[in-house]
């Protein structure tokens, strides 16, 4: 559960006046963009709704409109976070045994791109900090699992979550756990 004490960088403003909330429901700091609104990528759905004013949607079908499609709601930090980091450790689990010198170029690219782009902005100067202080290793598919599964625990860390042990990435991300394990 996350409480007052994970301590996120808010770089919004810094004027949170009365309509501007500084704490949200789940108690993290509500994090602003640039432009003083609410970042969804960055707070919890219930944070974002509390923070903007939304009202609950009542749930229902338009009339006339029909689709295959649940109205799912954009992604918070949370759900943006579990996704990007299934994604990122599959990348891992399907790179070269053993990268060429292009390939590793294109995954250090891959990664500082990454940096700039992930949509969760404090989530991602920390990430490229991380980088900058621990350069990527990318020379094999294992030197590449295990320095993702310790960056992930920096920011597990941070968040005051479970290291996990990165003996077993590979398990968890590529082979599976055996019979007994489960
Ligand atoms: C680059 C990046 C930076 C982020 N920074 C922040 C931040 O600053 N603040 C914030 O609130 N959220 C941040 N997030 C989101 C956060 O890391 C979690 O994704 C989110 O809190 C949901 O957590 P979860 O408990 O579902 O599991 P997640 O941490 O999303 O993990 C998903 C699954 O990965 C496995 N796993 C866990 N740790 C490891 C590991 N070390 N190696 C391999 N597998 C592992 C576990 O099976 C786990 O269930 C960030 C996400 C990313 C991708």
């Amino acid at each position: 559960m996350m409480t007052k004490e994970i301590n996120q960088e808010n770089e919004g403003d810094g004027s949170h006046g009365p309509q501007k909330p500084a704490l949200g429901l789940t108690g993290r700091k509500i994090i602003y963009d640039k432009d003083g609104k609410p970042c969804r990528a960055c707070n919890t759905l219930l944070d974002f709704k509390m923070a903007t004013g939304a009202k609950p949607k009542v749930s229902g079908t338009f009339p006339g409109f029909s689709t295959a499609y649940a109205k799912d709601e954009p992604p918070d930090v949370e759900q943006l976070g579990r996704s990007t980091w299934t994604f990122l450790h599959s990348v891992a689990a399907s790179y070269p045994e053993e990268a060429s010198i292009s390939q590793q170029e294109d995954m250090k690219s891959f990664l500082n791109i990454f940096g700039k782009i992930y949509p969760c902005w404090f989530c991602a100067k920390d990430f490229t900090k991380y980088i900058g202080e621990n350069q990527p290793k990318v020379k094999t598919q294992e030197d590449f699992g295990r320095w993702l599964c310790d960056a992930h625990n920096s920011v597990n860390k941070k968040l005051g979550k479970p290291q996990f042990d990165c003996n077993l990435w590979k398990k968890r991300w590529k082979d599976g756990w055996d019979e007994e394990e489960n």
